[in-house]
């Protein structure tokens, strides 16, 4: 049987190329994977997990993220890392982008018609997809067809948008806060963002990245990831901004972080992402297994 598989080079980048291997491995059709992100836009091939955000005292659900898949008719479902960033090098990831806002967007105000959740949605949003004329109008269009009010949308913005540090990033961040948009810096400690930025910026939450809270039980390298995890904490605390630490898989994580004040956190140790079948079931119940 035919198989289908992408192939990288070596040196990374948008080298990805689409396969068609036989028995005898003979390349027959070659189109890039640029035709095919495109094709699954049209063929409505993508689909929207959503991933818990938790109160670490109460277990209770304060918030959602959205993730993107690829449901791949012949490879099955594909994760981000696989062609999020192919997409953004080739400018997919702006029609990508706007389906995935328009997505969640009505998903929220679904879930809040059927008086289920009336937490933030998250949606994480490119630095290619937020440099964009048109990124605002077309906002306020998704915003006005899906009814939903801006004060429950969020968006998680990695330390790239806010190092442009231009007047545009600026501008667009303050008018975001304006209308009501909740502002997070994503993998928070993984760039090269600095303080001016956190000052400069209307930003409401920084989310501590999952490898700080990977090995927050452990000794590695020349500073601890706890104390990396406490310093942020702290700064959360004296600046004002919400925490909120990725990737708890345990419950040692999950203790360290309430004894030192971390209020929320996401990962699989509450839930993975989930379909959206099985987030209305989460939803329902307000919180998540633990608890
Ligand atoms: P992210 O926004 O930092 O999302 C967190 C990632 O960590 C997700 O991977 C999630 O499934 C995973 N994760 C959550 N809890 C845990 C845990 O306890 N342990 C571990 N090991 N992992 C955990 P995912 O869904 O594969 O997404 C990866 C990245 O792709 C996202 O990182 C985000 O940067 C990007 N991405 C996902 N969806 C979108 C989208 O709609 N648009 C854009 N522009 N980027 C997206
Ligand atoms: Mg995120
Ligand atoms: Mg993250
Ligand atoms: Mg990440």
């Amino acid at each position: 049987a035919d198989m289908a598989m992408y192939h990288t080079k070596e040196n990374g980048g948008n080298n990805y190329t689409f396969f068609e291997h036989h028995m005898n491995a003979r390349v027959v059709q070659k189109p890039s994977i640029e035709t095919d992100l495109q094709l699954a836009l049209k063929r409505q091939e993508f689909v929207l997990y959503y991933q818990p955000k938790i109160n670490l005292h109460s277990g209770a659900i304060v918030g959602v993220e959205a993730l993107i898949r690829w449901r791949h008719p012949q490879r099955g479902l594909i994760l981000p890392e696989q062609f999020v960033r192919i997409a953004e090098d080739c400018g997919l990831i702006v029609s990508i982008g706007e389906w995935v806002l328009r997505e969640a967007c009505k998903q929220a105000k679904s879930w809040q018609d059927a008086g289920l959740s009336f937490t933030p949605v998250a949606v994480n949003i490119s630095a290619a997809q937020f440099e964009l004329t048109g990124f605002l109008e077309s906002l306020a269009d998704i915003l006005e067809d899906t009814g939903l009010e801006p004060r429950y949308l969020e968006f998680e913005l990695t330390e790239s948008v806010l190092m442009q540090n231009t007047d545009t990033t600026a501008f667009m961040l303050k008018a975001l806060k304006v209308i009501g948009i909740q502002l997070a810096v994503d993998d928070f400690g993984t760039g090269f963002s600095s303080l001016s930025c956190l000052k400069h910026f209307p930003i409401d939450t920084l989310k501590i990245d999952q490898s700080f809270i990977h090995d927050i039980t452990q000794a590695t390298g020349y500073l601890d990831d706890a104390a990396l995890v406490i310093a942020v904490i702290g700064l959360g605390k004296s600046l004002n901004f919400r925490v909120i630490a990725e990737g708890v898989e345990t419950h040692e994580q999950l203790e360290f972080l309430l004894g030192q004040g971390c209020r929320e956190g996401q990962g699989y140790y509450f839930s993975r992402p989930v379909t959206e079948k099985k987030m209305l079931d989460l939803l329902k119940t307000g919180r998540t297994k633990p608890f």
